[in-house]
């Protein structure tokens, strides 16, 4: 089932503010709680507009949904991420209700209190740029990745040290890390903090290393990674798969993989947005009695009526036979350029044929 767009749910426009989105959804909440409506479809209606909400009002998710559209979020988060990333308590409360309720209600627990995430330290982000036809645009599309990345070593889970003994803490900074060094100058005492130069900064001390990483706690790895192009996809998006970056000895998360999609140039199509453009040549009698054509378009031969007194460079609308939109629904469409041909060398009955018309348009 194709979803709704989230702006739809909410009765919205794209310009909608941040105070639109909160009275739009506050009004629909309170139609469709199901503390309130009992009707049928209220439960699944309320959370539509709560999801539609808990996406819109987010800074971050919203402009990943005005970019890419419900693939851009439904490749990151699934329903319950995009509910337990957003604070319903603030708008619940002014209207009387409990939220976690809701939560049990559609997720089946309770989960404590909602609240965005804290920012943990993270592994390094990853870009990696793939290019991609028109035709798998069009479609969308399934592929994978081969990444190279530097993950935590499964042998020691990051530890860095010989499974079996553990890193000892550093002697020198007493598993602070830093150092504290007292100079004496003609000013007086100066004392200076730096990274502790035995464990630089660590804290700890591996006396016996992995074996398999020799201490650092990561390794090399290349992986298969497997993604979704959502179709409709333009030059230059950039999709993010949350946690398939790199991780690094110290952090508790890896890093987003970021995956830029550059379209390799197509023979016959070329794109503006959502729209399509091809040329098409028919010779000058077809351009002046009008004549019905087929011609390829991403989605199969389409009929193409040239009227009558077609002249050159005239562009003809193929409409919805373009690229599907990336958000919302529907397609661009298809502009042919009609380019009339004059022939170069012509049989004597044509060259009889083209006088007798010459001094016919004469008359
Ligand atoms: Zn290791
Ligand atoms: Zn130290």
């Amino acid at each position: 089932m194709e979803k709704k767009d989230y702006y739809d749910i909410l009765g919205l426009d794209h310009s909608a503010t941040k105070e639109d989105i909160k009275k739009a959804y506050r009004k629909l909440a309170l139609k469709y709680h199901p503390d309130k409506n009992k009707e049928k479809g209220a439960e699944e209606k309320f959370k539509e507009i709560s999801e539609a909400y808990a996406v819109l009002y987010d800074d971050e998710k919203r402009k990943m949904y005005d970019q890419y559209g419900h693939a851009g979020i439904d490749q990151q988060y699934t329903t319950e991420d995009i509910f337990r990333t957003t604070d319903f308590g603030d708008i619940f409360r002014g209207m009387g209700f409990d939220f976690d309720d809701i939560f049990e209600q559609f997720f089946g627990r309770r989960t404590g209190f909602i609240h965005h995430r804290p920012r943990a330290q993270r592994g390094n982000d990853i870009r990696y740029d793939i290019q991609i036809s028109l035709e798998d645009a069009y479609q969308g599309v399934e592929t994978e990745l081969e990444v190279p990345r530097t993950e935590l070593c499964d042998i020691c889970r990051g530890t860095g040290a010989r499974p079996g003994t553990n890193p000892k803490r550093c002697p020198t900074c007493s598993g602070s890390g830093q150092m504290q060094v007292s100079r004496r100058t003609a000013f007086g005492m100066f004392t200076q903090i730096s990274e502790c130069s035995k464990c630089h900064g660590q804290g700890t001390i591996i006396e016996d290393p992995c074996p398999s990483c020799r201490g650092h706690g990561t390794v090399q790895k290349t992986r298969k990674i497997e993604i979704r192009i959502p179709k409709g996809i333009d030059d230059g998006a950039h999709l993010r798969l949350a946690g398939q970056g790199e991780h690094s000895r110290g952090a508790t998360q890896s890093g987003d993989l970021y995956v830029v999609v550059h379209m390799k140039q197509h023979p016959v199509f070329e794109r503006r947005g959502a729209d399509l453009y091809r040329k098409f040549a028919i010779s000058f009698p077809h351009a002046a009695l009008g004549a019905t054509f087929f011609v390829e378009t991403l989605h199969g031969r389409e009929k193409l009526k040239i009227p009558e007194g077609t002249e050159n460079g005239t562009l003809l609308k193929l409409k919805g036979s373009g690229m599907p939109k990336i958000h919302g629904s529907g397609y661009g469409d298809l502009y042919v350029l009609v380019e009339v041909i004059t022939p170069k060398k012509l049989s004597r009955r044509a060259r009889l044929l083209l006088e007798e018309l010459s001094r016919e348009l004469e008359d």
